[in-house]
């Protein structure tokens, strides 16, 4: 039916134009030879939006570490700087890096609407299975009914049990003066690391209480050291990358 055939664009334009923002796909990646990555799916958001893990193996490494973005929906440049790094080990390998799983958008519809929370309403960021997980009124922090209750999150904690990654990076971004390398359990050295490249404060906390984060459960509970790194939200996504290139890296060396 024409009527479809026009809809269907048309609908992609909107969309587009809303959030002028990268919707994820789960094209393979064209990566130059040598380069080896396969890309997966790893969980449906409640749209039904692919969430997508590319993993650049390195067969020499026994290690694998995992760096995600875009949990929050309104952080635009957070996935900005994960497609980044893509292009990059799609590029040119460095034969001195760990397996490497990227999965640059957490929350595809909550990235689309431009909102923090999925569309559940739910700040995905607090509804990790932490031992300091408590109901929470809805809002911009919203819990969740139940640790867990969204596809989404629920995608990326099977992903960290599947892969048990010796270190993880999640991406943020907030206000300027607010940005910084914060971590969450054994990773002082590795914040102090990124820091050292980055110029950002090292953050041993953000200042409020985080209950149901990722860094609760993964850093806290789990003791897999755990950076979130959070960008100043003013900051385009290449830029941000240019200031965080190096920083990454060393995060991925883990020194
Ligand atoms: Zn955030």
């Amino acid at each position: 039916m024409p009527r479809a055939r026009y809809l269907f664009p048309l609908l992609a334009l909107v969309g587009c134009q809303a959030t002028s923002h990268t919707v994820p796909d789960s094209r393979p990646i064209d990566a130059a030879p040598g380069v080896s990555v396969t890309s997966r799916v790893v969980g449906l958001a409640r749209s039904g939006a692919p969430l997508i893990a590319h993993r650049f193996d390195n067969p020499a490494s026994s290690t694998v570490v995992l760096v995600f973005a875009a949990i929050h929906g309104d952080e635009p440049s957070t996935d900005d700087l994960a497609l980044a790094l893509i292009d990059e080990l799609s590029t040119s390998r460095p034969m001195d890096l760990p397996d490497v799983v990227v999965v640059p958008v957490v929350n595809p519809d909550g990235l689309k609407a431009a909102t923090r929370t999925n569309s559940a309403g739910v700040d995905l960021n607090r509804n990790l299975p932490a031992t300091n997980w408590r109901l929470s009124p809805q809002g911009r922090n919203w819990t969740g009914p139940s640790p867990l209750s969204e596809p989404e999150s629920l995608a990326l904690a099977t992903l960290v049990d599947e892969l048990a990654p010796a270190r993880i990076l999640s991406i943020h971004s907030i206000r300027r003066g607010r940005h910084g390398v914060n971590f969450d359990g054994p990773a002082g050295d590795l914040a102090s690391l990124m820091a050292s490249h980055n110029g950002y404060p090292v953050l041993e906390t953000m200042g409020y209480p985080t209950p149901g984060s990722f860094g609760s459960w993964a850093g806290i509970d789990r003791q897999i050291p755990t950076i979130t790194l959070e960008l100043p939200r003013d900051q385009a996504g290449p830029d941000a990358w240019r200031d965080n290139r190096t920083a990454i890296f060393a995060f991925l060396r883990g020194r």
